[in-house]
């Protein structure tokens, strides 16, 4: 019998109000993988109604109990880790090798980061008067609706769930509907561990009703949203009817830059890594690679060589590398962006097709695929694509590339390749990006923060910044003298 997948609403493992269900496909095969509940906004108000009766005690919990709450529902992820790979992989496609090893740790140790972090979280002291005593304190925000990718479900829910329950927010989560499976187990795990009803809450269903339901709910107080810039978009237009609050992690377009004196060994493994790493599903993937004409040659040669080695198939085998697409329509919008770079004048050096195995007939697939570019303002260097399909152009020098870099209309994230750290640095100066990477690509942990610029986005994920996110400074000022105190009036310095 297949899995008993359940919502969360006010602490009660539940189906949707209408009692429907939606099916999640397997892209590695297109089976069937699930049935979940597929809510409506008549979900979306119980789920919202739980998180506000459940705030001003929430928010009262002394800090340290919070934290204890986190670390049970790290403890009991750990203890499922073995059971939730597969799942992981199943519903979106990551290779069971970075599923295990990658996506699921990943989501207890941000619980524990967050755990020990937020306990430290401070207000100011101000010397504004003499007279008087002015402080902030740190108040949650509210209830937070937090709506999450496909790509890393799990990590990318907890990534939110854990800065705002340790900072004393409640919560009304939405997971994706092509891949909710483990963040709806997450909800069996957050009643076992004890949470007290209402603090969180966990729906599914389509992102245009029961996502948009959460935005426009009079009851929800901030949206904390990962996903396409489109709909970030739609989202901030409708949140600005209410001036509603909305942090945003949004989509990129990301360049590696490639100098003359770079490590050509280093550089060409850093490159393959991150863009293929999860088929190139990664808001930091790079997709564009300005080389610089001295190490051009060397550097495609090798970079397409090592990149026809990865290994595409089955993603449930602990040896491949690459499995398929998110779904149909992702590997489909691949295909239509390799058609339109052949057509603009891209010389295609490596892939641009579906593999041709048994084991990946009916799957999302695309295998690597590069292309030599000779124009910037090429849909392939400048749309999000999301999938494994970069493109390559030489450049004359580092100046040339920062300006290349910076000519998008996306700003997440960059990086540079040089052995001249001074020159490195002040490269990496000039690009208009959230993160920029000297000799590296891709790392992203708990303890840095994460988040873009431009249409990529402007909050932040991760790290003590993160908690910025969802906590108000509250100005406090206290009066010290008898009468009001007007000593500052006229001492405007
Ligand atoms: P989507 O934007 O399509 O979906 C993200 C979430 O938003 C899903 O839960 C979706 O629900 C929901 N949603 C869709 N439409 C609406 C709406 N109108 N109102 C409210 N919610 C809605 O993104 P993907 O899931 O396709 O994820 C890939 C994207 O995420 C890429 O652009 C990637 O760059 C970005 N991303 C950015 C990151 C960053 O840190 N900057 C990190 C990870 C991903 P449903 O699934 O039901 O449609």
């Amino acid at each position: 019998m297949s899995y008993d997948y359940r919502i969360l609403i006010d602490g009660k493992l539940t189906k949707p109000v209408n009692g429907e269900t939606m099916e999640v496909i397997n892209p590695a095969d297109n089976t069937v993988a699930a049935v979940v509940p597929k809510c409506s906004v008549a979900d979306v108000e119980l789920a919202v109604q739980a998180a506000n009766r459940a705030r001003e005690g929430w928010r009262a919990t002394y800090i340290g109990d919070r934290s204890d709450l986190l670390l049970k529902l790290a403890a009991i992820i750990r203890e499922h880790q073995e059971e939730l790979a597969p799942i992981e992989t199943m519903q979106y496609g990551g290779p069971i090798s970075k599923t295990s090893r990658f996506d699921i740790p990943f989501a207890p140790a941000e619980l524990e980061f967050m755990a020990g972090l937020g306990r430290s979280l401070t207000g100011l002291t101000i010397s504004a008067d003499p007279n008087a005593r002015v402080m902030t304190f740190r108040e949650p925000v509210g209830v937070v609706g937090l709506i999450t990718p496909w790509n890393f479900p799990l990590v990318t829910a907890v990534s939110k769930l854990a800065p705002a329950l340790i900072t004393g927010n409640t919560v009304v989560l939405k997971p994706p509907s092509c891949a909710p499976l483990t963040v709806l187990r997450l909800g069996e795990y957050v009643v076992q561990a004890g949470f007290p009803p209402g603090v969180v809450n966990i729906i599914t269903g389509p992102g245009d009703t029961v996502g948009e339901a959460i935005v426009n709910h009079p009851g929800v107080d901030k949206i904390n949203f990962t996903g396409d810039s489109f709909v970030g978009k739609r989202i901030m237009r409708l949140a600005s009817e209410r001036i509603l609050p909305v942090a945003s992690e949004l989509g990129g377009k990301n360049a590696m830059i490639v100098l003359d004196d770079a490590n050509l060994e280093a550089a060409v493994e850093g490159a393959v890594y991150s863009a293929f790493f999860n088929s190139g599903q990664n808001c930091g993937s790079p997709s564009r690679f300005y080389v610089q004409e001295g190490i051009y040659d060397a550097f495609v040669e090798k970079f397409v060589e090592a990149a026809g080695k990865i290994t595409v198939g089955d993603p449930m085998n602990p040896d491949t590398m690459m499995g398929p697409l998110a779904y149909n329509a992702c590997r489909d919008n691949a295909e239509r962006y390799i058609q339109q770079a052949k057509k603009d004048g891209a010389k295609l050096l490596l892939g641009g097709e579906r593999p041709n195995t048994p084991e990946t007939r009916n799957g999302a697939f695309v295998i690597p695929t590069v292309f030599e570019v000779y124009d910037n303002r090429m849909e392939l260097m400048q749309e999000e694509i999301f999938a494994p399909v970069v493109g390559i152009m030489r450049v004359k020098d580092g100046q040339e590339a920062a300006e290349l870099t910076n000519d998008s209309r996306y700003g997440l994230c960059a990086s540079v390749w040089t052995m001249d750290y001074r020159k490195g640095i002040l490269l990496t100066e000039q690009l208009n990006v959230g993160t920029a990477w000297l000799n590296q690509h891709l790392a992203i942990v708990s303890e840095t923060p994460w988040g873009g610029r431009k249409e990529s986005g402007w909050t932040k994920e991760n790290s003590i910044l993160v908690l910025d996110e969802y906590t108000y400074h509250k100005h406090v000022w206290i009066n010290m003298a008898e009468t009001p105190n007007t000593f500052w009036a006229d001492r405007i310095k």
